[in-house]
């Protein structure tokens, strides 16, 4: 069973929810074997969503099961606007995702993650203790590309990964949040995907559920390495999530 909960029909605003592009992903999930497309366009975009369009469409793709979520910005202390974009669709899951730190994007250009002027231990610790606080923040099914702090390879000298993302991934486990192995960081400056193999079986030996994600933005990305993903999943013994869907898991 192939799944790829990260799917941005949108893109960064590249096209509109219409059916003609819903089916060009759709279709696309099909030619990859998917059994389940999870859509998670950016949360800016909430106005330009049409979940009830594409739950409609997804009625001819009856081998396909198709579930409308959200990726949302998490940024400490704005967890009323996160609610409220929670409240303004029916959306079955939530990905909850950091993407900067102190008001500038770690994963925009190097150079605006270098402007915040931390060193790669501090750089790390500090994304992780805001992932932290997005997971025990309960908004989230799932947490996404968990070491996205990475992209531009930098790496902690003075500790590994694994151990300064312990706290994240003890605050994932206890609010009952899946992390996702996002496949996209294989065509980012980094190379590989999220998160990395230590964390992986870190977060395995917690017993975190994890999802699989291909981040797309374009059709043609649906499913990218998924199948290959799962293999990763199963080779390691991780958990798969049970259920998908905030409804579900209420
Ligand atoms: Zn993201
Ligand atoms: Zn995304």
């Amino acid at each position: 069973m192939l799944v790829d909960t990260h799917v941005h029909l949108l893109g960064h605003r590249d096209r509109p929810a219409t059916e003609a592009n819903i089916r060009l992903f759709l279709d696309a999930a099909v030619r990859r074997d998917l059994s389940l497309i999870g859509f998670a366009d950016h949360e800016e975009y909430l106005e330009d969503m049409r979940p009830d369009l594409l739950r409609t469409v997804a009625l001819d793709y009856p081998q396909l099961r198709v579930l409308v979520g959200v990726e949302l910005d998490y940024r400490p202390g704005e967890e009323g606007r996160l609610r409220a974009a929670l409240r303004r669709h029916k959306f079955d899951f939530a990905i909850g995702s950091v993407h900067e730190l102190t008001g500038r994007a770690i994963d925009r250009t190097a150079a605006e993650a270098d402007a915040l002027g931390l060193s790669a231990d501090e750089l790390y610790r500090r994304y992780f203790a805001c992932v932290a606080q997005a997971a025990a923040s309960g908004l989230f099914d799932i947490v996404g590309h968990i070491d996205l702090v990475k992209i531009f390879g930098a790496r902690p000298q003075t500790a590994t990964a694994a151990d300064l993302a312990a706290g994240a991934l003890d605050a994932v486990a206890a609010a009952g949040c899946a992390i996702e192995l996002n496949t996209n960081g294989r065509y980012k400056p980094v190379g590989e995907w999220y998160p990395s193999p230590s964390l992986l079986a870190a977060a395995a030996a917690r017993n975190i559920p994890v999802t699989t994600g291909s981040d797309a933005h374009y059709p043609e990305q649906v499913g990218r390495e998924i199948a290959e993903a799962a293999a990763v999943l199963s080779a390691i013994g991780a958990r798969r999530p049970e259920k998908f869907g905030r409804r579900a898991r209420a």
